[in-house]
C-alpha cells in the first residue's frame, strides 16, 4: 500500500460538494478536536455534502482512491460531542472528516403514523422541537442536545434522560438511510412498526459508530405531548434505599416515570463549588444520595402533582426518603434538570479526570458502587469518586478526581491505566458494561478486546469484513485491526 493520492482528488471533492464545502488548510480545529479538548488529529480534508446523494459520491470517489492505493479513510462526523473519540481523525493527516451538519431537512411528519423523517445532519434539539411544533414530542434528550446531530445519536446508541420511560436512540429509530462503504444507498426509511422480512440491519448500523455505513436519513418514532409533567428533588439515606425508591416509583407511577437521576453528595458539592448561582432544592450535606425524579402525566398537571405527592407519602412511610421538593412550576423543574447537567460542567472545572460510563443491572448498583470504592479505597485512598446518573437505566458516571490539592493532569497520566482496571473488572464482576452509552470509539477498542464476549468479537469482525473489507469507514473506531494484532501478539 501507498499513500499515493490522485492529483485530482481535492479537485474532485470540491466539485462534488463545491468549493465551499472542503477544508484543507487554516484552522480546523473545529472539526479535528474533541469535545473534550483530549486529542486533536490532522485531517486530509473536512468535507461536508448538503444530501445524501453527494455523501455518496465522496464514499465512492474515497473508495476508488482507496482501491488505487491510497493512504486514506472516512470519519464520519455529526455534532462532535461524542465523548470516545470516534469522530475526529487521527494524525495521520490521511483521514477525510465527512461531516453531516449541512444535512439539516425535517423531510416530513406523518402525525397519524407518529413518525418523522430528517436528514441525518438535524440538530437534536430543533428536531425536539419541530415534534412540539406539531403537538407531538420526540423524547431523546440529553445535555448536548443544542450541538449533537441525530445522525450521531444514533451512531452512538445515545441514551440521555428519558431511556427509563423512552428507551435509547434504537428504540425511537424506525427507518434509516444509510450510505455505505463501497458508495451504494441503502434506502431503509420506513414508518413501518412491523417488518419482519430477514435480517435487521437498522439495529445493526445504530451502535456501529460509523464503522459499518453513513446515516444519511432516518425515520424516528413520535409520542403524544404529555399533558403535565411534574419533577420532585429527593433526598435519600444511601443507593441502596435510591434503589428502593426507583422500585416503587415504577410501581405508583408505572409508564409515567419519565426520568429517574441518582446523584451522590460529593456530585452536587462539585456543582455547589463552581456554580454557586444554582440553587439546590435541598442542601446536599443533608443526604448521601439526592434523586431527581420527572413525571409524565396523560390527562392534567392536578393529577401530575397528586400522583407524585402519594409516591413521596409512600417512600417516606417506608423509610426510603429523608426530604422531598417538589417543583412548582416548569421554570423549578428546569432548574433540578439545569443542576444535574452542571455536575460534568463542574467536574470539568475541577480539572481533567477518569469518566467511567458504566452500567450494571439497577439492582446490582449498591453493591457494585460499595464494592468499587472499597477497591480504589484501598490502593487510592485519596482520589475522589463524583458518582452520579441515570439510575432508573442501571447506568452510573462513575467518575474519579485527582485528590484535592494533587495536580489533575499527573494523576490522570499516572493513574487512568489502574483505576480504569480496578472499576471495570468491577463492572464485569457484576455482569454490566464498560460503556453503557458513550461507545466504544478509538478509546477503548482495548477494553472491547478484553471484556467483550470473544464470540461476539468474532461475529463482530466478520459484519465488519462483510460491510466495509477495505477498512475505509472508521477504521480507528470500535475494533480497529491494530488492535487486534496487538491481542493476537499479546495472546
Ligand atoms: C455535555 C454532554 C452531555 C452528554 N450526555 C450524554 C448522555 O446523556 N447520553 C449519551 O448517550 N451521550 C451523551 N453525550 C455524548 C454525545 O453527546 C452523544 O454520544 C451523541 O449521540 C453524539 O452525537 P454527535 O452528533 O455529536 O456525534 P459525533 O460526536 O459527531 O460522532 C459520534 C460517533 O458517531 C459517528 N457518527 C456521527 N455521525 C454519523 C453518521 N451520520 N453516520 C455514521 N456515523 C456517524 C462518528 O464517527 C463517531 O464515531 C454527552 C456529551 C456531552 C458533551
Amino acid at each position: 500500500m501507498t499513500s499515493f493520492l490522485p492529483a485530482s482528488f481535492f479537485e474532485q471533492l470540491r466539485t462534488l460538494v463545491g468549493h465551499d464545502h472542503v477544508h484543507t488548510e487554516g484552522d480546523l480545529s473545529l472539526w479535528e478536536q474533541d469535545w473534550r479538548g483530549l486529542a486533536q488529529g490532522k485531517a486530509l480534508a473536512v468535507v461536508s455534502p448538503a444530501s445524501t446523494s453527494e455523501v455518496a459520491a465522496v464514499v465512492k470517489l474515497c473508495a476508488e482512491a482507496k482501491a488505487q492505493g491510497a493512504a486514506i479513510s472516512i470519519v464520519p462526523q455529526g455534532g462532535n460531542t461524542g465523548l470516545v473519540l470516534g469522530s475526529i481523525p487521527d494524525g495521520s493527516g490521511t483521514q477525510v472528516v465527512l461531516s453531516l451538519r449541512r444535512m439539516q431537512t425535517i423531510r416530513g411528519i406523518d402525525p397519524h403514523n407518529l413518525s418523522m423523517t430528517v436528514d441525518a445532519g438535524c440538530i437534536l434539539q430543533n428536531l425536539q422541537e419541530a415534534a412540539k411544533s406539531a403537538g407531538l414530542l420526540f423524547p431523546l434528550s440529553l445535555a448536548a442536545q443544542g450541538s449533537c446531530v441525530i445522525g450521531g445519536n444514533l451512531a452512538t446508541n445515545a441514551g440521555g434522560t428519558q431511556v427509563v420511560r423512552y428507551g435509547n436512540a434504537r428504540e425511537l429509530c424506525i427507518g434509516l438511510e444509510v450510505v455505505l462503504a463501497d458508495g451504494r444507498i441503502w434506502n431503509g426509511l420506513s414508518g413501518l412498526r412491523k417488518d419482519n422480512t430477514g435480517y435487521d440491519l437498522r439495529n445493526l448500523i445504530i451502535g456501529s459508530e460509523g464503522t459499518l455505513g453513513i446515516i444519511t436519513g432516518a425515520t424516528l418514532k413520535l409520542y403524544p405531548q404529555p399533558a403535565a409533567r411534574a419533577c420532585a428533588w429527593l433526598a435519600t439515606p444511601s443507593l441502596h434505599h435510591a434503589v428502593e425508591l426507583l422500585a416503587l416509583s415504577q410501581k405508583h407511577l408505572a409508564s409515567g416515570l419519565t426520568g429517574f437521576e441518582a446523584m451522590e453528595q460529593a456530585a452536587l458539592q462539585l456543582v455547589e463549588k463552581h456554580m454557586p448561582q444554582l440553587r439546590m432544592p435541598i442542601a446536599p450535606t443533608t443526604a448521601e444520595v439526592f434523586v431527581l425524579l420527572e413525571y409524565s402525566d396523560d390527562e392534567s398537571e392536578t393529577r401530575a402533582q397528586s400522583r407524585l405527592e402519594s409516591l413521596l407519602e409512600a417512600a417516606f412511610e417506608a423509610g426510603v426518603l429523608t426530604d422531598g421538593a417538589v417543583a412548582q412550576s416548569l421554570d423549578q423543574s428546569q432548574r433540578m434538570w439545569d443542576i444535574r447537567e452542571h455536575i460534568p460542567l463542574a467536574q470539568a472545572q475541577e480539572g481533567v479526570h477518569l469518566k467511567h460510563d458504566i452500567s450494571v443491572t439497577s439492582s446490582s448498583i449498591p453493591a457494585f458502587v460499595e464494592r468499587a470504592k472499597a477497591q480504589l479505597q484501598e490502593s487510592h485512598p485519596d482520589a475522589r469518586v463524583i458518582n452520579f446518573g441515570h439510575l432508573g437505566d442501571g447506568n452510573l458516571h462513575f467518575n474519579v478526581q485527582a485528590p484535592l490539592g494533587a495536580d489533575p493532569k499527573a494523576f490522570v497520566k499516572e493513574l487512568a491505566q489502574p483505576i480504569q482496571a480496578i472499576i471495570y473488572d468491577t463492572v464485569a464482576f457484576f455482569g454490566g458494561s464498560f460503556s453503557a452509552e458513550h461507545g466504544v470509539g478509538t478509546l477503548k477498542p482495548a477494553e472491547l478486546l478484553h471484556y467483550k464476549d470473544p464470540v461476539a468479537l468474532s461475529l463482530m469482525r466478520s459484519i465488519k469484513q462483510a460491510l466495509d473489507p477495505h477498512s475505509l469507514l472508521n477504521p480507528n473506531a470500535v475494533l480497529p485491526p491494530a488492535a487486534d494484532a496487538q491481542a493476537g501478539e499479546a495472546a
